[in-house]
């Protein structure tokens, strides 16, 4: 369903982002998500670059579009982060990002990625639970719990997370923490892209050196005996080891039900 979106002049004239609508400059690229079978078409997209642009983005939304998307890193499969002929607000160009190396903490905005997220922290020795992809965007991960590599140490992302600055669907920007508004902070920790545009997340970190990992790939005909030694490493690994167990059907196999490759990847090594 098409439908017009349009920014009067007045706000437009302040906007700091960029507004791309289809035809114009662009649109093929930023109306793309990471799936290539994703292939909706809004009828603007607002690249914001500043939180007063997500303001404005929001309230026009809400007076013309049939449907608000929000993206962040652009990676959720199913292409959640576009819609369409309504407005995609694009988080993409939102990279501010501090590290407090004393109080540990990193506050960042919604357009990072987390391979963009763990390089800045890493500088000062420090990290927090995020994607094992490093691909994938902070904003979509956190909203959504988040798992990652130090979980077994420090728990998922939303374990970590201290506040969220959030522009709701008035078009208002709030806090969300464990003092401010504990009812929303609650729904947002886990509570997915529903509550509003997450424009910046604050994370406690922790120092982290260097971590060991990889994958250790076997066939399916040893399958119980990888079964075996994955369950008895869980039982008895410390926190500091995070290990997924997978199971691969690749596309010389039959039945795409069938178990090919079991797969390990190692986190942390474990403090000698
Ligand atoms: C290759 C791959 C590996 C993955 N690995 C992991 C993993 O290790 N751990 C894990 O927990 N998950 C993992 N995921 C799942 C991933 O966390 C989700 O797909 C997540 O939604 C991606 O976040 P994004 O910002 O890139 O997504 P987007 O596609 O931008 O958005 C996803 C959803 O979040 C909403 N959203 C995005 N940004 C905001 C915002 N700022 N405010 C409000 N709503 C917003 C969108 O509207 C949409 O509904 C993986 C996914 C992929 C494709």
């Amino acid at each position: 369903m098409a439908d017009t979106v349009r920014f009067p002049d007045e706000v437009r004239a302040s906007f700091t982002g960029e507004l791309i609508g289809p035809g114009e400059a662009g649109y093929e690229q930023v109306r793309r998500v990471r799936n290539g079978l994703i292939d909706k078409r809004p009828a603007l997209v607002a690249r914001c670059h500043i939180i007063p642009d997500t303001q404005d983005a929001v309230i026009i939304g809400r007076e013309q579009a049939t449907e608000i998307s929000v993206r962040g890193g652009g990676r959720n499969v199913a292409g959640l982060a576009v819609t369409d002929g309504g407005l995609m607000i694009d988080l993409a160009p939102m990279k501010g990002i501090r590290i407090d190396p004393a109080k540990r903490t990193i506050w960042a905005q919604g357009g990072f990625t987390w391979k963009e997220l763990n390089r800045a922290a890493a500088c000062h020795g420090l990290a927090t639970t995020g994607g094992v992809v490093s691909s994938t965007g902070i904003a979509g991960l956190t909203l959504g719990g988040g798992e990652g590599w130090l979980m077994g140490k420090y728990g998922l992302t939303i374990d970590n997370l201290l506040a969220v600055e959030i522009v709701t669907a008035d078009g208002q920007v709030v806090t969300a923490s464990a003092e401010h508004n504990l009812d929303l902070f609650w729904a947002l920790r886990g509570g997915g892209g529903n509550f509003g545009v997450a424009a910046v997340f604050e994370y406690q970190a922790h120092p982290v050196a260097t971590i060991y990992g990889g994958m250790v790939v076997h066939p399916v005909s040893r399958a119980r005996e990888a079964f075996g030694f994955y369950r008895d490493l869980t039982l008895a690994a410390p926190d500091e080891l995070t290990v997924y167990l997978s199971l691969f059907a690749d596309s010389t196999t039959t039945s795409t039900h069938e178990p090919k490759v079991p797969e390990c990847p190692l986190g942390p090594r474990p403090a000698e």
